[in-house]
């Protein structure tokens, strides 16, 4: 060898043995250079704490086993061959079964083979795990005996395929990190010390080479905080962005405010105060409002963004609204018409059933002024919608919009005020890490009048029950909803599903109540006819697919029945009912459970046993996993390598607190000695530049 001869940058084609099929396997998982190689992070470790030996398996537990292949080949019985070898770790023996790739498995695995297998284990005459995950081992890595740590990394079929498995990938980081000098950190001996964090160098060799568990663990530590840092900065500079782009600031709240505010037939709950004067406060600054406002279903969010909306035509400005769906679209306008009408606003909807003339009416209105406020759908994104002076942008929901829409309508106005509205509860870490570039306000009360809802879990056998139940509330004059989910991959039968309920409700169980059905494949003018009919208690049972999912608010309604409440996420069933319990009757939602794991049990006793949005979503979170928390479509936004925004709290509140001090001291990151950092995080962002002031 011929000393420390690499760089990060060097290519992966400088260590000895990388040949062109590994050069490709490994482009494929993001890997060209020595720096990429030592960035791809064990996906776990195995050491003492982690193993479990043979003499202690359990039956239905998920366990790591390392041991030496004692005997190895196909067998066959009546139906197939399959390959089968039986591990002995000293204390006792595991059969590992592969029904599937016998052949392969035969080449790969040999008598004397030191493995180490992962998965659930079964008993059939013996223990064994069918189909475990396998990592082949040198005979002197024991961790067991030696407290060593060996890391096992993320293989793909083409990897294998070049003989890069675990082993092969932990044998070129080796001689990688043999070949490199100290790897440079950005972060100061000082910064450390204050963040307790190793060195940058350190982590990167024991991430992939810890000889004890303390040392992996400061490596772990050390690695995550770097990615919630830079994620954090990110935020901050995003949000120093937009503070230093000027706008007009709203400062007379003029008549329209008071006349609303006197003529409400509630009193705002203290919350809702504090939020409004958090955006009156914002708005009167010459910088760009940018506030996301979080509270509950039935919280009173709308109230507070009408009351914003007069601040702005009290200035002279006009205000969007954007609503995910045309029926949320359309329940904004009649509250906001409600309301504006009596201070003599003007506001109008646009939606992309809007009529041709209507249409050019309003947008002739919003480019001369003559309407004050527009509501709608994604409509108002459109090239030809021209506003006279848009001063305040209110987007309701807008996780469910793209970032581009959002930016789009924006985009209308110079450096528009900026209000976000969102009824589901996103746990603090989430926010933080999500938007962490906006200020944050919640509306953790709900009004005085309010009656929690009841939620009860039930199975078939209680829906007759259940069902006169519902007609005895009926009887009392009200109305009840029954939800049928809509999985899109199986749209179609689940449609069919309703429908066939639908049916059978009708004709089978409530044959002297007027039954209804909504769903999504129908075309406006049906739902639009089926909703005020139930609005007008000409129906009294809605069955529906989740479109009533937002929107809808019939203060007769006390009964909501949830089927397949196991198939929704807890978030979206706690949406669901809020549709219940806005009026003064006590209110009950029904969860009808068909899936009978443990798991869905669990997380449905959740939904009994609170009505806190926050504590819900939180639950949500730790049980699904980001990715499923916000939907398939945002994740990729969410792809940390080590970091864990579930269970990183502290690492990442940390993170952001030193990332914003120091964008406070140095907003552009032209210290010299931020240089480091500055390199790293253009690094890191390179397709986030153009939302920040560092290019
Ligand atoms: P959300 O936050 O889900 O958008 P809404 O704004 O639709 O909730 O409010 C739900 C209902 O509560 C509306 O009928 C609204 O008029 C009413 N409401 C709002 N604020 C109060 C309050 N402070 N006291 C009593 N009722 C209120
Ligand atoms: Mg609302």
């Amino acid at each position: 060898m011929s000393g420390k001869t690499l760089s990060l940058s060097s290519s992966i084609q400088s260590i000895n043995g990388i040949g062109e099929n590994r050069v490709v396997a490994l482009a494929e998982v993001g890997i060209s250079t020595i720096g990429d190689l030592l960035d791809y992070f064990p996906r776990k470790h195995l050491d003492r704490t982690t193993l479990t030996s043979t003499s202690d398996l359990k039956k239905g537990t998920h366990a790591t086993i390392i041991g030496k292949v004692e005997v190895a080949g196909i067998r066959q019985n009546k139906r197939r061959k399959y390959f089968q070898a039986i591990l002995s770790d000293g204390k006792g023996m595991l059969t590992l079964t592969w029904f599937n790739g016998a052949s392969y498995m035969n080449k790969t695995i040999k008598v004397g083979d030191r493995l180490a297998v992962s998965g659930n284990i079964d008993f059939f005459n013996g223990y064994q795990i069918v189909h475990p995950e396998f990592d082949k081992l040198k005979d002197n890595e024991d961790p067991i005996n030696s407290g060593s740590v060996i890391p096992l990394y993320p293989i793909t079929t083409k990897l294998k395929k070049t003989g890069l498995d675990s082993r092969g990938i932990r044998r070129i980081i080796k001689s990688s990190l043999d070949s490199l000098n100290e790897i440079p950190d950005y972060f100061s001996g000082k910064f450390r010390t204050e963040h307790g964090l190793i060195t940058l160098d350190n982590a990167i060799r024991n991430i992939h080479f810890a000889d004890s568990q303390k040392n992996l663990n400061e490596a772990i530590y050390r690695l995550k905080f770097d990615e919630h840092f830079f994620l954090q900065m990110l935020m901050g500079l995003r949000k120093s962005a937009v503070k230093q782009t000027k706008t007009k600031a709203l400062k007379k709240t003029g008549p329209y405010l008071k006349i609303i505010m006197n003529s409400l037939e509630f009193e705002l709950t203290g919350s809702q105060q504090i939020v409004l004067n958090d955006i009156k406060s914002d708005m009167a600054k010459s910088v760009s409002m940018n506030r996301l406002l979080q509270g509950d279903v039935g919280s009173g969010k709308t109230i507070v963004s009408i009351l914003a909306s007069t601040i702005a035509k009290a200035n002279s400005c006009q205000v969007a609204i954007m609503a995910p769906t045309e029926i949320l679209a359309h329940q904004h306008y009649v509250s906001f018409k409600k309301y504006l009408d009596r201070a003599q606003i003007t506001c109008a909807i646009l939606v992309g059933g809007t009529s041709k003339r209507e249409r050019k009416s309003i947008l002739d209105g919003l480019s001369n002024g003559r309407i004050d406020i527009i509501i709608g759908t994604h409509s108002l994104i459109q090239k030809d919608v021209i506003f006279k002076s848009l001063g305040l942008v209110i987007v309701d929901e807008q996780h469910r919009f793209g970032v581009l829409q959002r930016g789009d309508l924006i985009s209308k106005g110079l450096n528009p005020h900026f209000l976000a509205m969102t009824a589901t509860p996103i746990p603090r870490t989430l926010a933080i890490t999500y938007h962490g570039d906006m200020d944050i306000s919640i509306i953790d009360e709900m009004p005085k009048d309010r009656i929690p809802t009841i939620t009860k879990v039930v199975d078939e056998k209680r829906l007759i029950k259940v069902y006169s139940f519902m007609k005895e509330e009926v009887d009392e004059g009200r109305q009840c909803m029954v939800i049928y989910p809509l999985v899109e991959e199986t749209e179609k039968s689940d449609l069919a599903a309703a429908v066939e309920m639908h049916s059978y409700l009708s004709k089978k169980i409530f044959n002297d109540i007027n039954v209804g059905l909504i769903h999504g494949r129908m075309k406006k003018d049906e739902k639009d006819s089926i909703m005020s009919a139930y609005e007008r208690n000409e129906i009294q049972i809605l069955v529906s697919t989740t479109v009533i999912e937002v929107g809808i608010d019939i203060p007769n309604a006390t009964v909501m029945m949830i089927e397949h409440a196991d198939r929704f996420g807890l978030t979206q069933l706690h949406q669901l009912r809020g549709r219940v319990g806005r009026g003064k009757q006590k209110s009950y939602c029904i969860l009808v459970r068909r899936n009978f794991t443990e798991n869905s049990k669990k997380r449905l006793r959740i939904m009994e046993s609170t009505n806190d949005g926050f504590l819900i979503s939180d639950e949500d979170l730790k049980l699904r996993g980001p990715g499923e928390f916000f939907g398939i479509r945002q994740s990729g936004f969410l792809k940390y390598k080590i970091a864990n925004m579930v269970t990183d709290g502290p690492i990442l509140r940390d993170a952001r607190k030193a990332a914003f001090n120091l964008i406070g001291d140095d907003p552009n990151l032209e210290n010299s000695e931020n240089t480091l950092i500055r390199t790293q995080f253009i690094k890191n962002y390179q397709d986030k530049l153009h939302e920040t002031n560092i290019s």
